[in-house]
C-alpha cells in the first residue's frame, strides 16, 4: 500500500493567478514545482482512496471501478471543489468518510448524486476501511471541524494532518502512539506569518513531539516557497518540504 500526495498547496495552490513572484514564475517553467490543492490518494491491493478531493480534473484520472470511497479531512472548498463535479457520475454508490458536518460546503449533501455522505468517522476510532488499511480521525485545531488522519497498515501507520493550527494533547498522544514513520502536516507560511494554518517555525517541532521519523510540509502557499529558496532545509535532515507527486510506502 502506499500514499501519494496528489496536491500539496493551499487554496490559491502554485503558480498564484496573475502572481509573477519568483516561486510561482518558476512552476509556471518546470511543472515539478507545481502545488495542486492539499490532497492525496492511498493505493491498496483492492482499489484507491481519495484523500480530500480540492482537484476539479478528478473525473479525468480517477477510474470509478477502482475508486473505494473518499476520506475528506473538513469541508472547506480547497478540499471538495473536486466533488461538485464528480457527484453527478454515472456510477455505484461513493462512500464518503469524514467528520459530521451538518453544513457540510454549499450543497453537497443536499444533492450528493452518487457520493454517499453517511460515513461519518468518530473521532479517535479506528475504522477498517479495506483489507489492509484503517484510520483514526484525530481532530486539529483549524477554522472548521477538521479530522487529521493516522494511516494505518499492517505494520506501518502514517500521519496526515491538513489543515491544522495545532494539534491538542489528545490527538497528539494518538499520533505519538502509533509510531508515525512520516507525518505530513500543513505549513502554509513562512516563520511568524498567517493563521488558521501552521508556520514553519510552528510545524518544525512537531517532528520530535509526534515522534516522527519524518516530517513533510504541505499545504504549501507561494511566500513560503519563496521563503524555502532564500532559506532551504537541510536535505538529509527529518523534516522535508512535500512535492506533488511524492509517494511513500505504507507496509
Ligand atoms: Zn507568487
Ligand atoms: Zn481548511
Ligand atoms: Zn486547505
Amino acid at each position: 500500500m502506499y500514499i501519494r500526495l496528489t496536491g500539496t498547496g493551499n487554496a490559491p495552490q502554485i503558480p498564484v493567478y496573475g502572481c509573477h513572484c519568483i516561486s510561482c514564475a518558476r512552476a509556471r517553467v518546470d511543472e515539478n514545482f507545481r502545488r495542486r490543492p492539499a490532497s492525496a490518494e492511498i493505493q491498496t491491493a483492492s482499489g484507491r482512496f481519495l484523500l480530500d478531493a480540492g482537484r476539479t480534473d478528478l473525473a479525468e484520472w480517477v477510474d470509478p471501478k477502482t475508486l473505494q470511497g473518499v476520506i475528506l479531512t473538513h469541508y472547506h472548498m480547497d478540499h471538495v471543489a473536486g466533488l461538485f463535479h464528480l457527484r453527478w457520475g454515472v456510477c455505484n454508490p461513493i462512500p464518503v468518510y469524514g467528520p459530521a458536518d451538518p453544513n457540510g460546503c454549499d450543497d453537497l449533501h443536499d444533492h450528493p448524486g452518487c457520493l454517499d455522505f453517511s460515513h461519518t468517522l468518530e473521532a479517535y476510532r479506528e475504522r477498517k476501511l479495506c483489507d489492509e488499511l484503517s484510520v483514526i480521525p484525530v481532530p486539529i485545531k483549524h477554522s472548521k471541524m477538521t479530522y487529521g488522519y493516522v494511516i494505518k497498515g499492517r505494520r506501518e501507520a502514517i500521519a496526515y494532518l491538513s489543515d491544522c493550527d495545532g494539534i491538542g494533547p489528545e490527538s497528539a498522544a494518538m499520533i505519538r502512539e502509533a509510531k508515525p514513520k512520516a507525518v505530513i502536516v500543513d505549513c502554509s507560511f513562512p516563520p511568524g506569518a498567517g493563521r488558521n494554518h501552521l508556520s514553519l517555525d510552528r510545524a518544525i517541532p512537531l517532528q520530535e513531539e509526534l515522534g516522527a521519523q519524518w516530517l513533510y510540509l504541505t499545504h504549501i502557499g507561494h511566500d513560503l516557497d519563496n521563503h524555502l529558496m532564500a532559506y532551504p532545509l537541510p536535505q538529509d535532515g527529518p523534516v522535508l518540504v512535500a512535492r506533488d507527486g511524492l509517494t511513500l510506502n505504507i507496509d
